[in-house]
């Protein structure tokens, strides 16, 4: 059998209680080096075989797995944060299918929520916003154009930007011509949950700035939106004059 397992942002405790145990089951282990902690190793099997994926391409990571599950082995390709963003990992999965082996996909939390909790902040903020927008800027890999960012900040939804950082500078001229304001809030964590985190805040006319001054151009999520900082009403859910299906409302 192989896994597909997301191993979180960084603490390594931040793996599902069943992902940890098919890494302690595992014959076989492909982990994504570039971001995933090798602290997860330390749950692998004496004799388990280790791959870091960050040296591999992806005909000789599909060798690695069809192998391992001809030969009746245990396999975990461990991948970071959930395994459905940004994973790469449809291309692995359909050739899998085409040879007519099993997988199973175990999800893992993944780096934007990673981030709202690092900075103790709630996406859905009720007359605030009740969307969030994951997204990146185009790199190596292009992004439709019916997505770009302007259209996108438009919205004013919550904003999640993965793989963006590098390019600051682009991100907020796209968000400001959205947004039609550069007063508008951001936060960018960096290696959210690791023990060298950092957290910046600002707006989008002061954030460049300060990103510049961390050096920080690579693993950090850009938060946008009003939900960094703003007034926002209470929820219906806890109000105490609302009835639920659990609860009969007060009436004052
Ligand atoms: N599947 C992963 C994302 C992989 S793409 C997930 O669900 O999080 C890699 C990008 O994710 C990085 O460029 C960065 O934007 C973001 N990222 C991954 N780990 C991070 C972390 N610990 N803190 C902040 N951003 C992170």
């Amino acid at each position: 059998m192989i896994y597909f397992v997301g191993a979180g942002p960084g603490d390594p405790d931040l793996i599902t209680v069943k992902g940890r145990k098919a890494l302690e089951e595992a014959d076989i282990i492909i982990y994504a080096g570039s971001l995933v902690s090798p602290k997860h190793l330390d749950w692998a099997k004496d004799n388990c075989e280790i791959y870091n994926s960050a040296k591999m391409h992806l005909d000789e990571v599909l060798d690695v797995m069809i192998r391992g599950a001809k030969d009746g082995k245990d396999i975990v390709r461990l991948h970071t944060g959930d395994p459905s963003i940004y994973g790469a990992i449809q291309e692995q999965m359909d050739p899998l299918e085409d040879e007519g082996i099993e997988f199973e996909v175990i999800p893992g939390v993944s780096s934007f929520v990673a981030a709202a909790s690092s900075i103790k902040r709630e996406f859905t903020l009720p007359d605030v916003s009740q969307t969030v927008i994951l997204t990146r800027m185009a790199g190596r890999t292009p992004v439709p154009e019916e997505e770009n960012l302007k259209s996108l900040a438009a919205h004013k939804a919550s904003m999640a930007l993965f793989l963006s950082v590098g390019n600051m500078d682009g991100v907020v001229k796209a968000l400001k011509e959205g947004y039609g304001s550069g007063d508008v809030p951001v936060a960018v964590v960096y290696r959210a949950t690791w023990e060298d985190e950092k957290r910046i805040f600002g707006t989008l006319d002061t954030i460049v700035a300060k990103v510049k001054e961390e050096k920080i151009i690579k693993q950090a999520q850009i938060l946008v939106g009003d939900f960094l900082d703003s007034e926002y009403s209470k929820s219906k859910l806890y109000d105490k004059t609302f009835t639920t299906e659990y609860r009969q409302g007060i009436q004052e």
